[in-house]
């Protein structure tokens, strides 16, 4: 039996690479318009840091992530999200030191022990942005802008910005403590789940599918009524910016997020035509995860885009990265000059193809129009001859003869504008 790819794991396949690329690229020319920096963080890290950020009573660490003991025994953690692992960067390397304001992105995958389906994968990726060390609310304001302005230029629409705040532990307490009264009173209705966890985490109740709990929940106590005079004035700041940039939102009372490090202001970008797995992105402030991880006290606040997610939302537009450029040769002479010629194409960055196998040239002429060449080029025993090739745009139909010397500097001209 052939050996099949782990559950939840895919290939990238090349018919798929353009979409990949262009979310990547689009994601660094935003983010570095926007004055963020690149930075790459290891696969794996040390378990507790998760455990120790994101919350022992969270969905993550309590049944999704990957560890295991290496072979010295330390168990280590395949990352499951990319915010703890930036904020122990930020500290490790004191770039706090230099200036605590620093605005940094990460793009790569992310491991959870998920049951998969559609939009939930066990290896996804994501497009992390953080920003360290700022507790205005126009920062809130600008990642926000920022996410949605990156959305916009890949053309996907019908997204909805949705925000919340959760104030600071201050305000959480009592309201935690209500919400745990009402939970209590309620606790019959509730999923095992959810009764076990209210104790410790009550706020997850909003989260859960169960009908029951969905019922329960919607005369639950809201956190909005319990935010003290900051975080109100905050999350009032972080509305007026919105406004002023003219990015629309709405406000989600029932939002909550599934990590505990979250501070104050929380988002989702809902889409349509998702289903299930609807949140495109998610994000939030943590005012006190880098202290609490043993660094200064700084603020933060980030996001996460799920790529897959956002690559079943691009437009459908046709694509295929075919060759600018076949050669098709007929006979062993034209043949190796077709080989020198592609390989000289081939270093001024063209992407030139020829047939190594000596087909006849109307087998060639069906491979080029298979991987859809740009052009292609005819060089045959008469062309020899003559000191001419045959070049033909594939797209108009039209072919012209072109003297030898001059082929590629002809062909360059004209792919140049388009994309070689
Ligand atoms: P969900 O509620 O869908 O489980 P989450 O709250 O666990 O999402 P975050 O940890 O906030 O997700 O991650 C940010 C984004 O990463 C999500 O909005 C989603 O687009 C994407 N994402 C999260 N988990 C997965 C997964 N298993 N497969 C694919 N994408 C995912
Ligand atoms: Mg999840």
């Amino acid at each position: 039996m052939s050996v099949k790819a782990v559950r939840g794991f895919s290939d990238i396949l090349p018919s798929e690479i353009w979409r990949w690329r262009l979310l990547e690229e689009r994601a660094r020319e935003v983010l570095d318009g926007f004055g963020f920096s690149e930075m790459r963080i290891p696969i794996l890290e040390r378990m507790e840091l998760f455990s120790r950020s994101i919350g022992e009573e969270t969905d993550i660490v309590e049944k999704e992530m990957y560890t295991f003991a290496d072979r010295n025994g330390d168990l280590i953690t395949l990352r499951p999200e990319a915010t703890a692992s930036m904020a122990r960067a930020y500290i490790e390397h004191k770039m706090y030191a230099f200036d605590p304001v620093a605005k940094l992105y990460f793009i790569g995958p992310m491991f959870r022990y998920e049951r998969p389906q559609k939009g939930r994968y066990r290896q996804f990726h994501q497009i992390d942005v953080e920003v360290f060390g700022i507790s205005q609310p126009m920062i809130d304001a600008e990642v926000m802008a920022i996410l949605m302005h990156y959305l916009s230029t890949l053309g996907v629409n019908g997204c909805e910005l949705q925000i919340n705040s959760l104030g600071c532990p201050r305000c959480r307490l009592p309201y935690k403590e209500d919400l745990r009264t009402f939970l209590r009173d309620h606790s019959l209705q509730l999923c095992p789940d959810c009764r076990r966890r209210m104790e410790k985490n009550p706020l997850r109740a909003f989260d859960c599918k169960a009908q029951g709990c969905q019922e329960v929940m919607t005369d639950a106590p809201l956190v909005e009524d319990y935010l003290c005079r900051e975080c109100a004035d905050h999350f009032a700041g972080v509305k007026a910016y919105l406004e002023s940039m003219d990015v629309p939102y709405r406000v989600n009372p029932r939002m909550v997020r599934g990590l505990d490090y979250y501070t104050r202001t929380t988002f989702e970008v809902i889409a349509e035509g998702l289903g299930a797995q609807n949140a495109v992105a998610a994000g939030g402030r943590y005012d006190h995860l880098i202290e609490e991880l043993g660094g200064p006290g700084v603020p933060g606040i980030g996001f996460a885009i799920g790529m897959e997610r956002l690559i079943l939302l691009l437009p459908d537009q046709a694509h295929f990265y075919g060759p600018s450029l076949f050669i098709a040769a007929l006979g062993e002479e034209a043949q190796r000059e077709a080989f020198a010629l592609s390989y000289r194409f081939n270093l001024a960055g063209v992407r030139s193809m020829i047939d190594y196998e000596g087909r006849s040239l109307k087998a060639q002429m069906r491979r080029a129009n298979k991987f859809r060449a740009r052009y292609v080029l005819i060089i045959g025993e008469d062309e020899l001859r003559t000191g001419k090739a045959i070049l033909r745009d594939m797209e108009k139909s039209k072919q012209q003869e072109v003297p030898f010397p001059s082929v590629f500097k002809e062909v360059i001209s004209r792919l140049k504008g388009g994309s070689v």
